[in-house]
C-alpha cells in the first residue's frame, strides 16, 4: 500500500508540473501576445478614453470625471486595462500610452469647460509615469498645447508608488504640486501606507476602494472600515470619493458618514466622451425633480 501510495503522489505531482508548466507558457505566451499587440496599437492608435462621473449625492453635480482607457483590438475586440496595464508598466510602453491618456484626456477637459461644464479630471498614474524624470516637463506641455488650467487635473497613484522609496515620492509629489495640479490616492485602503506618511504626502484626496464599498450595506467590517476612512480623510482635510457605488443603500450609508462625491455605477458606468453631455442633462433633470 505504501508503495502504492508513494507511486500515487509521484505520479500526481508530475501531472501537476506538468500542467502547471503548462500554465506558466500559456500565461508567458498571452503575455508575449499583448506585449507585442501593444506595440502595434499605439502605432495604430487602437484606444480610447472613456470617462465616468464623480458626482456629488447631495446636490446631484458632477464635480469631475475619471478618464479610464478601452483598448478595443481589431481581432480580439476590447481587451480590458486589467489585461494589459501591468504589461505596459513592465515593458516601459506606459509611458508613451500614458501620454496619450494625458493629452486625450487635457483635450477633452478642455472642450467640457468650452461647453459649460466644467469640473475635475483626473488620470491615472502608473508607476513608471510617477517615477519618470521627464514627467514634470511632460505635464507643462500638455497644459500649454492644450490650454487645461493645470488645477483641473487630477493625478491619481497608489499607495504602493508612494511607499517605496518615502523621500524621494515626497519630492516628485511636491514637484508635481508645484505645477498646481490636484493629486489623489486610488484604492485607498488596498495597500498599506502608514497613517504618518499620509500626513507627509502632500495630496488632495483619498479614494475609498471599491473592495469596502461593494458589500455594503451587509458587510459590517466593510462598513466600519469605510466609516474610518472617511473620517479620517476628514481629520486631514482630504476630500474623499468613494469607488464602486452601485446602490441607493451605499449612497445613503456614505452620506451619514459625510462622504457626498461618489463615483460608481450607480449613478454611471464609465461612458464615451460623445454621452458626457447628456449624461449631465439627465442628471439635471433629477436635481430639478
Ligand atoms: P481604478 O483606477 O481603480 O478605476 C476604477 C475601476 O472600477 C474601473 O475599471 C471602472 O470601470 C470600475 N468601476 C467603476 N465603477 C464601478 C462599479 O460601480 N462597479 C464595478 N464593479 N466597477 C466599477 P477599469 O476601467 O476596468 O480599470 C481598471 C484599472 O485599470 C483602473 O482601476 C486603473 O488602475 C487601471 N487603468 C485604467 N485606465 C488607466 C490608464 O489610463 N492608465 C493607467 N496607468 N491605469 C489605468
Ligand atoms: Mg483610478
Ligand atoms: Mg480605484
Ligand atoms: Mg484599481
Amino acid at each position: 500500500h505504501a508503495d502504492l501510495a508513494m507511486y500515487e503522489a509521484k505520479a500526481k505531482g508530475r501531472n501537476t508540473f506538468h500542467f502547471y508548466s503548462q500554465e506558466l507558457d500559456a500565461a508567458a505566451n498571452e503575455r508575449l501576445y499583448i506585449e507585442n499587440e501593444l506595440r502595434i496599437a499605439i502605432k495604430e492608435r487602437q484606444f480610447r478614453l472613456h470617462y465616468q462621473p464623480q458626482v456629488n449625492s447631495k446636490t446631484l453635480e458632477v464635480i469631475g470625471y475619471e478618464a479610464l482607457i478601452r483598448w478595443y483590438h481589431p481581432e480580439q475586440g476590447f481587451i480590458p486595462p486589467d489585461k494589459f496595464i501591468h504589461i505596459a508598466e513592465a515593458t516601459g510602453l506606459i509611458v508613451e500610452l500614458g501620454a496619450w491618456v494625458l493629452e486625450e484626456a487635457c483635450g477633452f477637459s478642455t472642450q467640457l469647460q468650452a461647453m459649460g461644464k466644467a469640473g475635475n479630471m483626473s488620470i491615472n498614474l502608473s508607476a513608471r509615469q510617477f517615477k519618470d524624470e521627464r514627467l514634470i516637463s511632460t505635464l507643462s506641455e500638455v497644459f500649454k498645447r492644450t490650454n487645461m488650467p493645470p488645477h483641473l487635473l487630477h493625478l491619481e497613484l497608489t499607495e504602493s508608488m508612494l511607499m517605496g522609496n518615502v523621500e524621494a515620492a515626497i519630492a516628485q509629489l511636491h514637484e508635481i504640486k508645484k505645477l498646481g495640479v490636484a493629486l489623489s490616492i486610488d484604492d485607498f485602503g488596498t495597500g498599506y501606507s502608514s497613517l504618518s506618511y499620509l500626513k507627509r504626502f502632500p495630496v488632495d484626496m483619498l479614494k475609498v476602494d471599491r473592495s469596502f464599498v461593494k458589500d455594503i450595506p451587509e458587510d459590517q467590517n466593510d462598513m466600519e472600515i469605510t466609516a474610518a476612512i472617511i473620517a479620517m480623510a476628514q481629520k486631514l482635510q482630504l476630500q474623499v470619493v468613494a469607488e464602486g457605488v452601485e446602490t441607493k443603500e451605499q449612497v445613503e450609508f456614505l452620506q451619514k458618514n459625510n462622504c457626498f462625491i461618489v463615483q460608481g455605477y450607480f449613478y454611471s458606468p464609465p461612458i464615451a466622451g460623445s454621452e458626457v453631455a447628456a449624461f449631465c442633462e439627465r442628471l439635471k433633470l433629477k436635481q430639478l425633480s
